[in-house]
């Protein structure tokens, strides 16, 4: 099946690159409790491309994707989602950034339990006073295999059932990029390999820009490419990875930082 062209949605700064930071800094607290969460972080995340993040817990990884996301302010340096730049926006211009220009999938599902998989999926729609585009919405529901789960409520779905509304939730509105918390954080790995197929397929056959936040090699092993964080710093890049490739690197970081 070839994907029909995404709805145009405004223009990226660079041709290809859906979101961008360049010295991205963030500091918690102050004086003895001053901690730098992000240290001059410069990354590209282009169209149409499925990365993930690692490094060790603590390290900045959901900081970084919550500064690129909109959802936290940051000290010095620039964010960009397409070509807006984050730093000039007010927290109203923010809000509707993120609800127009992002999608997000978070580990506990957050779906509305009173709510019918169908209505929870086109709720930011709803929200935002936007009809769904019907071809649109149907194209992902089926896509993720949920056509015939659309009237059930989430408690009548199971757990990886549940992450796929939430991932067709994050597609209805063609955003310019998704953003997953450890997306597969809650299932078990046939569930979880489900819904990370889905996020690749999501990439390869709608197009879309994601980036996921993962301590899994396994799942990392889903994306076109890995970053490495450590200390607020990216430290490494792999393309094409592998879990096997992607666990080598991880025992050599853990090497190297318990002889320095
Ligand atoms: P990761 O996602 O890689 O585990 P985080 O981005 O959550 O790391 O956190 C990076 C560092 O910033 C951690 O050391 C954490 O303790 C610290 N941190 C995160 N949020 C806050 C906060 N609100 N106040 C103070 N320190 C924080």
């Amino acid at each position: 099946m070839t994907a029909a062209p995404l709805a145009p949605h405004p223009p990226y700064a660079t041709p290809g690159i859906a979101a961008s930071t360049v010295g991205l800094s963030k500091v918690y607290g102050s004086g003895d409790t001053r901690f730098v969460a992000l240290d001059g972080v410069g990354i590209s995340f282009r169209e149409g491309e499925f990365t993930a993040i690692m490094g060790p817990s603590g390290c900045g990884k959901s900081t970084l994707m919550h500064c690129v996301a909109g959802l936290d302010s940051f000290d010095s340096g620039s964010v960009r989602i397409g070509t807006t730049d984050l730093g000039t926006l007010n927290d109203e211009q923010l809000t509707r950034l993120r609800r127009d220009r992002v999608g997000f999938i978070f580990q506990a599902f957050n779906l509305l339990p009173t709510l019918t998989a169908l209505e929870n999926i086109t709720l930011p729609l709803s929200i935002a006073g936007r009809k769904p585009d019907r071809q649109w919405l149907e194209r992902v529901v089926s896509m993720l295999g949920l056509s015939d789960r659309l009237g059930h409520r989430p408690a009548e779905l199971s757990g990886g059932q549940q992450q796929r509304v939430a991932v067709a939730r994050a597609l209805v509105s063609r955003p310019a990029i998704i953003f997953g918390d450890e997306p597969t954080g809650n299932l078990d790995s046939r569930a979880g390999a489900e819904v990370l197929g889905f996020l690749r397929d999501s990439v390869r056959e709608l197009g879309q820009t994601v980036v996921m936040v993962t301590h899994d090699p396994v799942a990392a092993g889903y994306a076109d490419r890995v970053v490495f964080l450590s200390d607020g710093r990216l430290v490494d890049e792999m393309a094409r990875p592998t879990p096997e490739r992607v666990l080598d690197r991880m025992k050599a970081f853990d090497a190297r930082s318990r002889t320095s």
